[in-house]
C-alpha cells in the first residue's frame, strides 16, 4: 500500500549515519525521505555529542594551556569564566553545522520529516504529527536510530544535580563538586572539561583502569596527570546508591574487598554506556528482529533478516562511534542503489579527547596476546621528541604492535597531545598491509609529533639511531 507519502529509501533517524546515507542515496539518483524525531539534523553527534563536547574541550585546553604557561615564564590572571558566553559559542558552532545539513538535505531534494517514526509493517512507517498521524511507504528502509544513555535503577535520574551527557553539555553552572560515574571516554572528556572550570571532579570506575578498552600502559599517562588535577580517581569500585538530599547528593561506594563508604556531591554525571534504541522504533512490525539489549543484527552489506531493510550506526552495535555509522551509512546506500558494496573495513579507530588524548586502533597488546598472536612491538616514549618537549609535555607513548612473522602492523596505542589525529596514519598502514619498514622508512617532517609513529616503527626494527 502507498502511504501518505512514498519515497524509495526511507531513513529513518538523521544522526551521522542516518544523513550520509540519505545523501549518499539521493546522489546516487534515489528518492529519500529523512524521518527525524528532533528539530535539527545531525542526531546525537552534532546536538549532543561529539561537537559540542570538542568545543568545550577546546576551551578547557586553553585554560589548562594557560595554566601551565606559568611554569614557562608567562604568567595570566586566573581566568573570568563567562558560562552563558561559553554555551553561547558552543551551540553556535552546533547550529552552523546542524542548518549546513538542511541545506545539504535541501539541495539534494532529500524530504525531511520532523516527527517520531515507527514501523507499522515491512513497508510502511508511521510518524505522529501534531495533529494526525501520516504514513511513509518505501522500498527500501534505512534504520538510523542510534542510541540514548544507559539509566541505573538505584539513580533518582529525575533529580535536576543528576545529568548525562547531554545535561553536562548543557553547561548549566559550574558545580563544586562533582562525580562522574563511569570512566570511560564520555565521561572522562566531561570530567576534562568541567576540571578546567574549576569543578572539583571525582571518577568511580568499576574496572581496574580508566578507559577499559585501551591498554593499560597507554592509558597510564593519562591517569598520572588527571590524578594530579582530579579530587579522586576510584577504581574497582561501583556506586550502589544515591539519595538526594537537600544539601546535596549521598553517594555509596563499595570497593572490590565489599567496603562501603558514603560522600556527599553536588552534581553527579552518570556515563555507564549507551543503548541502543532498536526497540523503541516498532522494528518488529517489519519484521526485524531486534535483540534483548536493543540492537538490530546486520550482514556485510548492512542488511537486516529483512532484504530491503538496512540498519548502521549505534543501533547494529559496538563501536559505538561516529566514523563508523558514517562508512556504514554509506555502505547501505550504495547497496540500496544496487552497488556491489560491503562493509570490509580492517580497522575502526577509537579516541578520548581527553588531555592527554588516548587513542587506538586493530589489535591492543593486551587482545593480541589473549589471542596468542606472535607479537613483537615497538614503543617510543615521547620523552624523546623534540616536539613533545617544545609542548611543555613529556608523557606521551606511541605503541606500534607488529605480526612477528611477517613484521605487519596489526595495532597501535597512543597517549599524548594530538593522538587522535595521530592514530589515523596507522589506520591507514593496517588498511593498505603495511610492514614496519613501510613505516620506517616514509619520511616524516621534523618535528612533529607524527615522527613518533616513525620512530616507533624504527624501535621494532631495531634501527633508530639518536632520539631527537
Ligand atoms: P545518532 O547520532 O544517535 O542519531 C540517531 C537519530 O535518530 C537521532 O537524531 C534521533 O533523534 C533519531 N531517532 C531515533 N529514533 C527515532 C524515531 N523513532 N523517529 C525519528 N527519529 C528518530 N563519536 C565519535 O566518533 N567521536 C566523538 O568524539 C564522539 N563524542 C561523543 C560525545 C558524547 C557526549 C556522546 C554522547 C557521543 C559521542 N560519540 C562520539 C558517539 C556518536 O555521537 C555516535 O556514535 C553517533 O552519533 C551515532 O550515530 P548514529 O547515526 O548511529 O545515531
Amino acid at each position: 500500500a502507498a502511504g501518505d507519502i512514498h519515497a524509495e529509501v526511507v531513513v529513518l533517524g538523521s544522526g551521522p549515519g542516518g544523513y550520509t546515507a540519505a545523501f549518499r542515496a539521493a546522489d546516487l539518483g534515489k528518492s529519500v525521505v529523512l524521518i527525524e524525531k528532533d528539530a535539527s539534523l545531525g542526531g546525537v553527534c552534532l546536538n549532543v555529542g561529539c561537537i559540542p563536547s570538542k568545543a568545550m574541550l577546546h576551551a578547557a585546553k586553553v585554560i589548562t594551556e594557560a595554566e601551565e604557561m606559568g611554569a614557562h615564564g608567562i604568567t595570566f590572571a586566573k581566568p573570568e569564566i563567562n558560562i552563558d558566553t561559553l554555551r553561547d559559542w558552543k551551540s553556535s558552532v552546533v547550529t552552523k553545522l546542524t542548518g549546513g545539513l538542511a541545506g545539504l538535505a535541501k539541495g539534494r531534494k532529500v524530504t525531511v520529516v520532523n516527527e517520531y517514526g515507527s514501523f507499522t509493517g515491512p513497508n510502511m512507517i508511521e510518524v505522529q504529527g501534531e495533529d494526525a498521524a501520516k504514513t511513509v511507504s518505501f522500498d527500501q528502509c534505512i534504520i538510523a536510530a542510534g542510541s540514548e544513555p544507559v539509566t541505573l535503577p538505584f539513580i533518582p535520574h529525575d533529580d535536576p544535580r543528576v545529568i548525562d551527557s547531554t545535561g553536562a553539555l548543557e553547561l548549566a553552572d559550574v558545580p563544586a563538586r562533582m562525580l562522574v560515574l563511569g570512566g570511560g571516554i564520555i565521561g572522562l572528556e566531561m570530567a576534562t572539561v568541567y576540571d578546567a572550570l574549576g569543578t572539583d571532579v571525582t571518577i568511580v570506575e568499576l574496572m581496574d583502569q580508566i578507559i577499559p578498552g585501551a591498554d593499560k600502559d597507554i592509558v597510564k599517562p593519562l591517569h598520572n596527570r588527571i590524578k594530579g588535577r582530579y579530587e579522586n580517581i576510584l577504581l574497582k569500585t561501583k556506586v550502589t546508591a544515591v539519595e538526594a538530599l537537600d544539601d546535596g547528593l549521598k553517594v555509596t561506594f563499595e570497593d572490590d574487598k565489599g567496603q562501603t563508604s558514603t560522600d556527599t556531591f553536588d552534581k553527579l554525571l552518570v556515563a555507564v554506556g549507551r543503548r541502543p534504541n532498536g526497540a523503541k522504533v516498532n522494528a518488529a512490525a517489519a519484521g526485524v528482529a531486534v535483540d534483548e539489549r536493543g540492537f538490530i543484527a546486520v550482514d556485510n552489506q548492512q542488511r537486516t533478516g529483512v532484504p530491503h531493510i538496512f540498519a548502521i550506526g549505534d543501533v547494529v552495535g559496538q563501536p559505538m562511534l561516529a566514523h563508523k555509522a558514517v562508512h556504514e551509512g554509506k555502505v547501505a546506500a550504495e547497496v540500496c542503489a544496487g552497488h556491489k558494496r560491503f562493509f570490509d573495513a580492517r580497522v575502526i579507530p577509537s579516541v578520548a579527547y581527553t588531555d592527554p588524548e588516548v587513542a587506538w586502533v586493530g589489535l591492543t597488546e593486551a587482545q593480541a596476546k589473549a589471542d596468542g598472536v606472535k607479537l613483537g612491538k615497538g614503543v617510543f616514549p615521547w620523552a624523546a621528541s623534540g616536539r613533545s618537549l617544545s609542548l611543555g609535555r613529556s608523557e606521551g607513548i606511541t605503541k606500534l604492535i607488529f605480526d612477528k612473522d611477517t613484521d605487519r602492523v596489526i595495532g597501535a596505542g597512543i597517549v599524548g597531545p594530538n593522538a587522535g589525529d595521530l592514530i589515523a596514519e596507522v589506520a591507514l598502514a593496517i588498511e593498505m598491509g603495511a610492514d614496519a619498514v613501510d613505516l620506517g622508512h616514509t619520511i616524516h617532517p621534523h618535528p612533529t609529533l607524527s615522527e613518533t609513529v616513525n620512530f616507533a616503527a624504527e624501535m621494532f626494527e631495531g634501527t633508530i639511531t639518536d632520539l631527537i
